[in-house]
């Protein structure tokens, strides 16, 4: 007993060295918190905040102006693989700030927040489906070695803990440095894919039973990314791929 007193004393202790050392920032001002803030937002901001909500694409997670439509125009046109995914935020003014500030500038740990929202949303879908496992989108290694870290592994690692659901990093590689997506034409987004992800062979037979997984990602653009890596997931023998994306734009 005062064992375990002691070690949640030292627990709480360490918590909150840990705040002053490091303190945590709201992903929208980058304001930082006081330690007991532990929703990881500060409330100026959390006003701000646009959850995407009903009616939305049934395919993507987008949201669309009228509930009649099962799809967005993009899905209408367009027949992916991957089963169907969601997204938490709405990709506005705010979030297009918060997601560089988490990519370019090492602001990785945003992403207790935006897992913690993910899950606050999605929880009951996750377990509905059960995952095997959550795969991050993989970045390529020379942007992983200028970055540190890779932002879908953060938040999919982050999402795994709260969930205790595995997390997958050494299945599909990207073996291409390709060019963000958003600055291309429909054509060059294919060409830009093209080739982009692979398998990793030596880690087939160790992930043989894998029958059904959650892509996770940062930014839900065009569906082209997550539709590159459900194409190598399908081909190596998983049934379902579902994606689970931070944000998403709006039509
Ligand atoms: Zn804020
Ligand atoms: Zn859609």
């Amino acid at each position: 007993m005062i064992k375990k007193g002691l070690y949640e004393v030292w627990k709480g202790v360490e918590r909150n060295l840990l705040g002053i050392l490091y303190p945590s920032r709201c992903p929208f001002c980058d304001g930082v918190l006081g330690i007991s803030n532990c929703i990881g937002i500060c409330s100026n901001c959390e006003k701000e905040v646009e959850f995407v909500k009903e009616p939305y694409c049934k395919k993507c997670g987008k949201p669309i102006e009228n509930e009649v439509d099962e799809l967005c125009v993009d899905c209408m046109e367009r027949k992916f693989s991957f089963e169907y995914g969601h997204a938490v935020f709405v990709y506005n003014y705010s979030m297009k700030n918060a997601v560089a500030r988490f990519k370019y500038n090492g602001r990785y740990e945003y992403a207790e927040y935006f897992a913690g929202q993910a899950v606050k949303m999605y929880e009951n879908w996750i377990n509905k489906i059960s995952p095997d496992a959550l795969i991050p989108v993989p970045i390529h290694k020379s942007r992983y070695r200028q970055r540190g870290y890779n932002q879908a592994q953060v938040i999919a690692e982050s999402i795994g803990a709260k969930l205790g659901i595995d997390v997958i990093n050494n299945l599909i590689i990207r073996v291409k440095q390709t060019l963000p997506q958003k600055e291309l034409s429909v054509i060059e987004r294919h060409k830009n894919l093209y080739g982009a992800f692979d398998i990793v062979e030596e880690m087939k037979e160790l992930y043989r039973e894998l029958k059904c997984v959650i892509m996770i990602d940062d930014i839900y653009t065009t569906g082209s990314t997550i539709e590159a890596c459900a194409d190598i997931l399908k081909g190596s023998g998983i049934d379902k791929v579902y994606f689970l994306c931070i944000c998403i734009g709006k039509k």
